[in-house]
This record gives structure tokens, sequence and C-alpha cells, in this order.
């Protein structure tokens, strides 16, 4: 059998080709409208950023990491979520030190080597964007709000759910207390635990809450404790919680929702799909105040998400929400073998391509078939090149949603004529 694309990893085809580019041009318009402007980040990074930024008892860097070492005996991974790069140029480059607030947004793919199944990939793209600087409330409530609009200018309004939890900070009083509370309490439920929980109990507890298998138990037991926030991070959460309706967008409290990464304090939050199966995430982010200072940078507070674009793109289909792939406005045909109509065909198609999509130019073959592959393409108009009006300087047009419809023009008033039908 010819070489396959490696298990994981996919092609993408158009029309989702066209779908992918046009949903990121969508982003694009609405994080610029919110001031975040765009980061360009290298797949590869030393493979230690991740394990000090992602968290080393994360599935990410646990399990799920593309390594590899280069010929200098470096470790390095491809990435696996956007957050630490962006951490780690802000701090190379001191974007610090510009003053004020830096907002930023990136665009590609992630690598992670999970089990593929529908929904989830090995390399798959990420929108992500990061607010720097700002520790109000309302920072994380306007990065909320760009993801949101994006989502609903792609037509996905109602359509989804906003999961919003309060995960505390790292004073001994905030998430130290709770984290400590549910690890006692998760000691003597153990036996009960999957095995994945079991064995990362110690390390991270709060990662049970949002396991598949255990989270939905430990929620319904009644004697799992709550965190119960300092007052700054209630504080906090309580003005994140007035000022996302007053930006229009309803949500639900979630306590169960830690999200899998380590680094997140106070607001977290996760927007899912009402219409794809199980792998509905379709965002997720939340705040990491500690994490610029973890990673030996100065005490700048952090917010951010990052939206997996093949979910969103599932979701769209799954609500029939789905544009129509961009189609030829022009089919240019010739009626006869002749290098004088071909160039004459050529020359109209470049000019009419200043302004519409052209296609055509399949010589050699009958008329007819050039029609039919006019039809299949979809085309609008059809222009036909013909031996006896190329001889009085004209051309056929052809309006191929009115099968009858067609009438001479001079070959020098074709765009003109092109231009005003279209804009008919
Ligand atoms: P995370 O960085 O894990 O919070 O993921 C953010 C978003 O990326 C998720 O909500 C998904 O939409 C998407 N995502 C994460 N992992 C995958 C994957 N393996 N395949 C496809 N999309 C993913």
């Amino acid at each position: 059998m010819a070489l396959q694309s490696v298990k994981g990893f996919k092609d993408i085809l158009p029309p989702e080709s066209e779908r992918t580019a046009a949903f990121e041009a969508l982003a694009r318009g609405v994080l610029e409208s919110f001031g975040f402007r765009e980061l360009r980040l290298p797949v590869v990074e030393a493979q230690e950023l991740f394990v000090k930024a992602t968290g080393e008892t994360t599935d990410i860097v646990e399990k799920e990491m593309f390594v590899l070492t280069d010929a200098g005996g470096r470790n390095l991974a491809l990435r696996p979520e956007g957050t630490p790069g962006a951490v780690r140029a802000f701090l190379q480059h001191n974007l610090n030190l510009q003053g004020g607030r830096t907002k930023l947004y990136y665009i590609g793919s992630m690598f992670r080597a999970e089990r593929p199944q529908a929904g989830r990939f090995r390399e798959f793209e990420q929108i992500g964007a990061e607010a720097f600087g700002n520790g109000h409330p309302s920072a994380d409530v306007e990065t909320i709000l760009a993801l949101a609009r994006i989502l609903d200018g792609a037509g996905l309004k109602g359509r989804y759910t906003v999961h919003l939890n309060n995960l505390g900070c790292e004073r001994p009083e905030c998430r130290p207390a709770y984290r400590a509370k549910l690890l006692e309490f998760l000691r003597s439920v153990a036996d009960t635990l999957c095995e994945n929980c079991k064995r990362r109990l110690e390390r991270n507890p709060l990662r049970a809450l949002d396991c598949k298998g255990d989270g939905p138990k430990l929620k319904a037991n009644p004697a799992t404790p709550q965190l119960a926030p300092c007052a700054e991070c209630h504080a906090h959460f309580e003005t994140v919680k007035t000022l996302l309706p007053a930006g229009g967008l309803a949500f639900e409290l979630d306590p169960n929702l830690v999200r899998g990464l380590d680094y997140y304090t106070r607001t977290v939050f996760e927007l899912r799909s009402a219409d794809v199966g199980s792998q509905d995430a379709l965002a997720g982010g939340g705040r990491y105040d500690g994490l610029i200072k973890s990673m030996g940078g100065p005490d700048v507070p952090a917010t951010g998400w990052a939206l997996g674009v093949e979910r969103v793109l599932m979701a769209l289909k799954a609500a029939g929400s789905i544009a129509a792939p961009p189609h030829p406005e022009v089919y240019v045909a010739v009626q006869a073998e002749s290098p004088e109509l071909e160039k004459a065909a050529f020359t109209a198609m470049q000019s009419l391509r200043d302004f519409c999509r052209v296609e055509g130019a399949l010589f050699g073959h009958s008329l007819k078939s050039q029609m039919r592959e006019a039809d299949r393409l979809g085309a609008t108009f059809a222009v036909i090149f013909g031996p006896s009006e190329f001889s009085e300087g004209k051309c056929t047009v052809k309006d191929l949603r009115a099968k009858d419809q067609q009438s001479q023009t001079a070959i020098a008033e074709l765009a003109k004529e092109i231009r005003s039908r279209l804009n008919a």
C-alpha cells in the first residue's frame, strides 16, 4: 500500500481547509478588536519549559509529550500547548518592560501523544489568547468575552455552555488548606478511586475532581470538601460573576472544574458544546497569576485560554452552521481548439481575477465537458469564447443559475459587464 499519514496526524483537505482558514480569519478579527496582537511561537521548545510550566504531574507532561533529542543532546519537545512558550517569549524579550498590559494571541498546531479518537488528535490546532499584566477581574472577563464572541461569530451562539470555577490562590488559608482537606478525604475513599487518581493522589489530589470516572462520584458525595476561597479570591470571583452577564454572557458554576494543568489560580473556565460527543470541550483557560514568577520572571498576573479549532468545526457541523465552500464566480471556456481563442480566454481570466474568483482553461476538451466542469464547481457565470463572436470582438456570457439566459458582450467590455452582474 502507498504511504499513509501517521496515526493521529491528519491531512486537512478542502473544503475543511477553507472552513479552517475562514474560522481563523474570524478569530483574528475578533481578537484584534479586543486589542490582542499576534505572537508566532516556535513549534519546538526545551522539554524543561513544559515540565516547569505545565507541571510535572499533568497528563500532558507525564504521558503525552512528543520529546526528541537534538545532535547536541538537548532534550526538546513539540509544544503540547501555547501558554508556556508565550510566557517564555514574554520574559525572553522583556515585554513586561514595555509598560502596561501585553495582550497576545497565537494560532498553530499543538502535539499530544493521546489515544486518537473522534475529536482527539495528536496534532491539533489551537487558537490561544494571553493577557499579561492585569490582575483585575475585568481581564478575566474580557478574555472570556473575546472567546465567546469568536464562537458566536462562527455560528455557535446559544450552542455552548460556559462552566466557571474559582480555584483560589496559594495563600496558606486558601487552596493549600482546601488541598489538605481534600487529600485527607480522598485518602479515606482511595480504594474506590481509579488507578490514575490513586497514583497522583499525593502529588495532585485536585485532579481527581475532573477525572472522567471518579469526578462525578466525588461531586455527588456530600462529604467532598468544597473550596472556601480567601477574602481576596472570593471578591475577585464575585466581580467576575457580575461582569460576565454585563458583557452578555451567561455561565454555570461548576465546583468540579479544575482543568488539567497546575498553574491556574482563581478563575478557571471551560466552554462546552451542546452538540458534539464526549470530547465536548471547545475551549478552556483561566488565570495564572503565579506562573510568570515561578519561571524566574517578575510578579506579573496573567489570564488566558486556548480553543480547539477542530472541535469548533465539529460543533459547527453538528449544529448545521457550516458555510458553503467558496465557488468560482466565473468559468471561462473556449468553444473550439484555437490558439487565438485560448490566448483571449487567458487574458480575460487574468483581468477578471482582479475582482472575482475565476476557473476555466480546460483547453483541449469539448465545450460540453468544460460546461460540465463549470456546473460541478458551482460557477455563477460562464464566459465562452467561440470563433464566430470572436471575429466580431465579442464573447458569450451565460448565467448558469438561469440556464437559458445568455448574451453577447464586447470582449473589451467583459470585465465591466461581469462586475455589474455580480453586483446586481
Ligand atoms: P487544553 O489545552 O487541554 O485546555 O485544551 C484546550 C482546547 O484544545 C480543548 O478545549 C480542545 O478544544 C482542544 N484540544 C485539546 N486536546 C486536543 C486534542 N488532542 N485533539 C483535538 N483538540 C484538542
